[in-house]
């Protein structure tokens, strides 16, 4: 068995009905590829429209045995990347949409509402910080374009203010966005699965798609059976880089999570008590928050870097990466450096090369369809992505099926090795001179040099 989150490891419970794998030919007007939020959101909101559609979920794993069970919680808007949202969907879209996205911070909760599904939820907002003077007006050109275009998300935070709230005067600037939230990502994807059942979707766990026949009607052929659907939606986030047609669009990355043991005590002696979300202004963004049994979860992104679709093992953890993430931790909170570490794992993160979640029809097949490339901010966004999916799939002409994200040209990585290659001398880059801005002193040119590439898209950031 895969080395599994904490998340997962409380969220799974022994009373919910066991895996059951496909086992011979079966028939659906719509079968999902993935059972992480982006798939078991699809299939929702496809069985609340239409109730009589037949949908199956194929999962590998099982349902949040993906980045949906791993992931560090935030449900946050799009806000943050409005510059880069003008330039994918046009000044007057871009609004409309990063709207979407807002509301689907929201959605989360209401929906978890409704079905009682208690992810430990909270809209406690987000800190984004700047933890050095490099990362000074990091956020400079996304107020500009807010001014610009007329919105204002974000409210600024004197130095003392950030530090108050989240109990480190590391923190020296802060840009606070009200609309985010924490939750306990494996107990909301757990909790859709139980909602998808209840409406009647058929999941089989264990299944993994080992080859998609994309003629139409398509068959998926899984280990031990077969499935003929009218239309099929690819929603296996990072191993869809697997794909011929999407290999090119992402680039898989990691994210490393660290846990300490609880300790609401010394949370309290912090004064981090608002469950505010936090990340940093690096390019290997730092992200952390609290629970409700009161730990602090300190993630890192971009260390990992996936050759082809190589998604081994070092994807689901990595010791040496969740030292450095520990280390990271103690930087910005060294009074809980005697708080023992409870667990580490980590996971795949599907980067395109804007940052933004790609949906189409797969090689412009109007039968198969897929949305992935949530680069690491698919929570919330992919509240939105399954509206969008599920619109796809029914052939819905509707405001979902005409977002601009859809069959978009949002770029493509350069061809293996050249993007492995290129991705580590970059990251190395990236990391020498954080380093170096971190412990106050001046980085080397050619760490700067390199830094400068990141933009290109393999590291994750927020507007580019
Ligand atoms: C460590 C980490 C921290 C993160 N932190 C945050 C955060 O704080 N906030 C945020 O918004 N986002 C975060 N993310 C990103 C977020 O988790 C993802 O964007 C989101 O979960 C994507 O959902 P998904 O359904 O597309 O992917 P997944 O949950 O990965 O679902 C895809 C599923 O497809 C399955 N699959 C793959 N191939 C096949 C196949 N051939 N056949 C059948 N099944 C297959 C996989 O097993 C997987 O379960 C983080 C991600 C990671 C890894």
């Amino acid at each position: 068995m895969p080395h599994r989150s904490l998340w997962l490891d409380e969220a799974l419970s022994p009373d919910e009905p066991a895996a059951i794998p496909l086992e011979g030919a079966a028939r659906a007007d719509v079968a999902i590829m993935g059972g992480g939020y982006a798939g078991l959101w699809t299939a929702i909101r496809i069985k609340e429209r239409e109730p009589s559609c037949d949908v199956v979920v194929l999962e590998q794993d099982i349902c949040g045995g993906g980045a949906s069970g791993r992931n560090g919680g935030f449900a946050l808007s799009e806000w943050a990347k409005l510059g880069t949202l003008v330039q994918v969907c046009g000044r007057d879209n871009a609004l409309a949409v990063a709207k979407q996205f807002e509301d689907a911070v929201d959605d989360v909760g209401a929906f978890c509402e409704q079905h009682g599904i208690d992810a430990h939820y909270h809209r406690g907002g987000h800190l984004w910080t700047a933890t050095s003077q490099a990362q000074l007006g990091a956020w400079d050109g996304v107020m500009k374009t807010c001014r610009e275009l007329g919105v204002m998300p974000f409210e600024e935070w004197s130095a003392e203010e950030t530090a108050r709230r989240s109990g480190s005067d590391r923190h020296i600037a802060g840009l606070f966005e009200p609309t985010a939230a924490i939750l306990q990502p494996a107990l909301l994807v757990r909790g859709l699965r139980r909602v998808a059942l209840a409406l009647g979707v058929r999941i089989h766990e264990g299944t993994r798609v080992t080859r998609l026949d994309r003629r139409a009607p398509a068959v998926l052929h899984t280990p031990r059976g077969v499935v003929t659907a009218d239309r099929v939606v690819v929603a296996t986030n990072a191993w869809a880089v697997g794909l011929r047609e999407l290999h090119n669009r992402l680039a898989v990355i990691s994210s490393d999570i660290v846990t300490t043991a609880p300790m609401p005590d010394r949370l309290r002696e912090l004064g981090w008590t608002g469950h505010e979300c936090i990340s940093d202004s690096k390019l290997q963004i730092s992200y952390y928050r609290t629970t409700d049994d009161g730990r602090i979860v300190y993630g890192k992104g971009g260390w990992g870097i996936a050759l082809h679709d190589r998604i081994g093992p070092r994807f689901d953890r990595d010791e040496g990466r969740a030292r450095e993430v520990t280390r990271a931790m103690h930087e910005v909170y060294p009074t809980i450096a005697d708080v023992p570490i409870a667990a580490d794992w980590c996971g795949p993160i599907d980067r395109t090369r804007t940052g933004l979640p790609i949906f189409g029809h797969l090689g412009g097949r109007n039968h198969i369809v897929y949305g992935v490339g949530f680069s690491g901010n698919g929570v919330a966004p992919c509240v939105v992505g399954g509206r969008i999916l599920a619109s796809l799939a029914l052939g819905s002409a509707d405001e979902w099926s005409a977002s601009p994200l859809v069959d978009g040209t949002q770029g493509r990585f350069p061809p293996e090795p050249v993007r492995f290659l290129g991705a580590h001398v970059v990251r190395e880059g990236v990391a020498r001179k954080e380093e170096a801005e971190t412990l106050g002193r001046t980085p080397s040119r050619i760490a700067v040099a390199l830094a400068k590439l990141a933009p290109a898209g393999m590291i994750p950031k927020k507007d580019e």
